[in-house]
């Protein structure tokens, strides 16, 4: 066993606080990663104010993790001590179905054992994700990290990156191709610089005024204030997919009626409220709505490998463990430029 610092939310209307547990011993198959920089994401906070309905407490969230291997079990193949590892949303899977077999571990049909707020696969151990000093995980769900990119800003690539690369390939998008993001936060702003490297003409979709500057400067050919009718007037019809990255309650249809014909809307923003779609803003153009969530260990190695290659990293506010709750209120005011990292060595004070 071994003592665990972190921060915890201990109820979903309390904020998060010191908090102490053991993780569990090494085993053969697992690596122990000392954490060295941990992002923040959107869907920490929609967890921790229980806004899915599905919290567990106490909480210790945390799914963009980076870090190194301190130790490694009797049967380890991929890692050694000292090598630099990442941890993303989940931490296991059933190994067995095919979405798991398809290296589609998120869909798995047993369900993914989350990084946190989830439970192990004995169904009774609660998982605890990397707003602490150490993780214990399986090493076939660990991912390589390059020596080469800083590491603090490598860290929101493995929900923020994955979860806007995933898509994105899925989709096929490429040169020649109309993109949209809608909501300049962590995940916008890394679906800006992918869509961008894969060649798309990109179009950032901003509740803020504030954004132009940065959203071009990230690799944005275009902005447009969605508060501004006869700016969204300028593109209906227009685009051949939108990545549609907003947290909030809103309505699809806003968006919608900006695609072209055979034009696709991925949402992965997951607001607490359903939004209604009609049908005639989708069949008189045969527009179609697919979600997707993160994606698989093998593509998410592929992301990080692309971004190593491409020089592709976020673009981070590094903060203390003492200011996430602040860094909780900024998010919700859509004040982040454009992901918050907590550097973990202001844990172990
Ligand atoms: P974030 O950094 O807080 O950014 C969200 C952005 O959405 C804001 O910066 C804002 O951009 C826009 N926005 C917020 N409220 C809005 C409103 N009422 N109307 C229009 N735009 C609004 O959040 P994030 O970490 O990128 O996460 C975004 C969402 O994705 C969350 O719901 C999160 O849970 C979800 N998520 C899903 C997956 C998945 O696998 N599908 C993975 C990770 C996260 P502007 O200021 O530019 O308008
Ligand atoms: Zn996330
Ligand atoms: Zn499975």
């Amino acid at each position: 066993m071994s003592n665990t610092k972190a921060f915890a939310a201990q109820s979903a209307t309390t904020p998060l606080a010191p908090f102490g547990f053991d993780r569990r011993e090494v085993g053969a198959h697992d690596v122990q990663i000392e954490i060295l920089y941990c992002g923040v994401c959107h869907s920490d906070i929609h967890q921790v104010k229980n806004e899915w309905g599905n919290s567990i407490f106490p909480m210790v969230p945390g799914h963009e993790i980076v870090g190194r291997i301190i130790k490694t079990g009797d049967h380890v193949k991929k890692f050694a001590i000292g090598d630099l590892a990442g941890v993303g949303c989940f931490v296991d899977s059933c190994r067995e179905c095919p979405q798991c077999k398809a290296g589609l571990e998120q869909y798995c049909d047993v369900g993914m054992v989350g990084t946190y707020n989830g439970y192990e696969k004995d169904g009774k151990t609660v998982t605890y994700g990397g707003y602490s000093t150490n993780i214990v995980v399986d090493e076939n769900y660990v991912l390589r990290v390059s020596e080469k990119l800083p590491l603090d800003a490598v860290a929101p690539l493995l929900c923020a990156g994955i979860t806007t690369y995933s898509p994105l390939r899925h989709v096929g998008v490429k040169k020649g191709h109309k993109v949209a993001v809608v909501g300049l936060g962590g995940l916008g702003h890394m679906a800006v610089k992918f869509a961008a490297s894969f060649g798309a003409e990109v179009t950032m979709l901003s509740s803020s005024p504030s954004k132009e500057v940065d959203a071009k400067k990230l690799g944005a050919h275009h902005f447009v204030l969605t508060s501004d009718a006869k700016q969204l007037s300028k593109v209906k019809n227009h685009f051949d997919v939108i990545l549609n990255t907003v947290s909030a309650p809103h309505e699809y249809v806003t968006y919608l009626d900006l695609l072209t014909t055979n034009g696709t809307m991925i949402v992965v923003g997951a607001p607490p409220k359903p939004s209604e779609v009609p049908a005639f803003n989708l069949i008189m153009k045969r527009r179609s709505i697919i979600g997707s969530l993160i994606g698989g260990i093998a593509e998410t190695q592929e992301m990080l490998d692309y971004c190593a290659e491409h020089n592709i990293v976020s673009d981070v506010e590094v903060i203390d463990i003492s200011y996430i709750n602040e860094a909780y209120e900024r998010m919700l005011k859509n004040d982040v430029k454009y992901r918050f990292v907590i550097d973990i060595a202001s844990l172990k004070n």
